[in-house]
């Protein structure tokens, strides 16, 4: 990376992390800890929640088989019964007739009671239509006939009332070793089902009971069609589960992930003494709905929650050091652009920036008395530069932009401009005789004399240099300047100053005169040199005297007075 490029990068890093963006990871590290803590809980939760329903699943499992059992089991005590009344009865040649005569069935789940003989054929029965049926293919017949045990057959159709069921058989040569006959009864399905039924379910939560063979046996009433049907047709169960069920296992526990997507959570146990088992399953998804709702809404939150915090940083950041920032960037901007007045208001600061924008305020106010100050000091030294101390008229400098002022006036208004230049006569003389200070009180009363007549013609007296001076009259034809210039040089000669080395033994003045009316391409020295042209004709002729110039404006010829 070149160092250009490092440098743009870090601005940019610099820009990213403006105080507003400081301000907004400072409140995300305040908040976030405090939601993802809450997030943490609820995913706390929600595993307990699956370990708790993982055990009340088997538990379920467990306890209803052994509900089923309790079912089986009243069924066998009733089927021994039988068995002795049977072989009791039978001793006396009338087995048949005792047991439909004493047999009363009290158990609802007990559809009918029946006598088998060796030959599988039903010889009475608590239900008439049955007697004379043949199970002799039967499973559980064959079973009991081998085992001499009481057997529990899987999912049956009963032969004469085409009703599912399953059967159970007792040998009479349990009791009577010799007897080859059977007790069966087929068991009513629903019964087991309204077991299941009785559990209070959580949701996503299904039960069935299934045989042997996997044909389920009970379910609960909304899945009463699956009653009858294999297993593998009740979709909530995979091939994989099955596999796992029909292992010669007492009871287990499964867990797995459906076709579909969903995770689905099998416990199953044998119901005792018969091949039948409890199977119970659980869609986790259904389950943990409400823990992953609660854990959706936490996440939404602490995403809300951040975009707030950073929205409210980005806000108190811009309304609590932004804008005061810039409020006074700018009024130190006003300020500096000349505008003297500029002041940060504190009433619409922070009370942090307040002592900040009073000095700023104060250091304005120091800064704006010394401008004026020194707009005086340099208005004071502006006006001394233009002065002439001795005389106190205006000096050269202040002649000549008054000059220019006027010049432009004329050129405006097509007006004419005439110029007096005025000179001292034999001064060095009046010097060499009188002394300097003498000669400076000289050019003072002439200074005088010229600032009164510059005050009645409405024109502008200046001292040109040395012994000098100058009298500017706007709007003044040549014959009038003519006039002016006259009055003046009578006016000085009027003072009657003795100069005793000079001629006439008193101080006069030589006045040129010129006049012009200004034009674009014409400089304004013109006017001044042919003034002074003016006065050097006046010279000549002999002094105290007035002449015009004649080549810029034609003017009477001269005024020569004495000389
Ligand atoms: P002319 O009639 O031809 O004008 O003769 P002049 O002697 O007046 O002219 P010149 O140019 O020879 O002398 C001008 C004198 O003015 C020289 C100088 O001593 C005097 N002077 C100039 N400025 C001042 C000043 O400020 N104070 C005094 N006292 N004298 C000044
Ligand atoms: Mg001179
Ligand atoms: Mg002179």
């Amino acid at each position: 990376m070149s160092i250009a490029s490092f440098g743009r990068n870090t601005s940019k890093l610099k820009a990213l992390l403006g105080i507003r963006a400081r301000l907004g990871i400072l409140a995300l590290i305040l908040v976030v800890p405090l939601m993802l803590d809450r997030v943490r809980i609820l995913e706390v939760t929600r595993s307990k929640q699956i370990t708790q329903a993982a055990n009340e699943l088997s538990e379920l499992a467990k306890h209803t088989a052994d509900a089923q059992r309790e079912i089986i089991s009243t069924v066998q005590a009733v089927l021994k019964s039988s068995a002795y009344i049977y072989s009791t009865a039978a001793q006396q040649g009338r087995g048949c007739a005792i047991m439909r005569a004493s047999l009363r069935v009290d158990l609802p789940w007990i559809r009918s009671l029946n006598l088998v003989d060796a030959d599988g054929v039903i010889q009475c029965s608590t239900q008439s239509a049955f007697v004379g049926a043949n199970v002799r293919d039967r499973d559980y017949f064959q079973r009991a006939m081998e085992t001499h045990e009481f057997v529990v057959s899987d999912y049956v159709v009963a032969r004469p009332s085409g009703a599912p069921t399953i059967v159970a058989a007792y040998p009479v040569s349990a009791i009577e070793g010799n007897s080859e006959a059977l007790i069966i009864a087929a068991v009513d399905l629903k019964w087991m089902s309204q077991l299941i039924n009785n559990r209070g379910l959580r949701a996503g939560m299904s039960v069935l009971l299934v045989d042997g063979n996997g044909i389920i046996l009970a379910a609960p009433e909304d899945s009463a069609n699956l009653i009858g049907r294999p297993l593998k047709d009740a979709s909530l169960l995979e091939a994989v589960t099955l596999r796992e069920i029909n292992l010669d296992r007492e009871y287990g526990s499964i867990s797995f992930e459906s076709a579909d997507g969903e995770k689905k959570a099998v416990s199953f146990a044998r119901v005792a003494g018969t091949r039948a088992r409890m199977i119970v399953s659980i869609n986790q998804s259904a389950m943990l709905s409400d823990i992953n709702g609660e854990i959706r809404t936490a996440y939404i939150q602490l995403a809300l929650v951040g975009l707030f915090t950073l929205l409210g940083a980005w806000f108190a950041g811009e309304r609590l050091i932004m804008r005061p920032v810039r409020m006074m960037t700018d009024m130190t901007n006003r300020f500096g652009r000349g505008e003297l007045s500029a002041r940060v208001s504190t009433a619409a600061l922070p009370a942090e920036f307040v002592p900040l924008a009073k000095a700023f305020d104060s250091m304005a106010s120091q800064l704006s008395e010394r401008e004026r100050e020194m707009a005086a000091a340099n208005d004071r030294l502006t006006v001394i530069a233009t002065l002439d101390l001795v005389s106190g008229l205006a000096n050269r400098r202040g002649f000549q932009s008054r000059l220019e002022f006027e010049w432009m006036k004329a050129l405006q208004s097509g007006s004419q401009l005439s110029v007096l230049m005025i000179d001292v006569d034999h001064f060095k003389l009046f010097n060499d005789t009188y002394g300097h200070p003498e000669g400076d009180a000289c050019l003072k009363r002439i200074g005088g004399v010229l600032a009164a007549t510059a005050n009645s013609y409405s024109g502008f007296a200046a001292r040109y240099g040395g012994e000098e001076f100058c009298l500017l009259l706007p709007s003044s034809m040549s014959a009038h300047a003519m006039q002016v210039g006259e009055e003046v040089r009578a006016a000085v000669e009027g003072l009657s100053i003795p100069h005793r080395t000079s001629p006439g033994k008193a101080v006069t003045v030589s006045v040129g005169v010129a006049t012009v009316t200004p034009g674009d391409a014409q400089p304004e020295d013109d006017l001044i040199e042919a003034a002074d042209a003016a006065l050097y004709a006046a010279k000549r002729q002999g002094r105290n005297a007035v002449v015009a110039h004649g080549l810029i404006q034609p003017a009477p010829s001269a005024i020569s007075l004495a000389g």
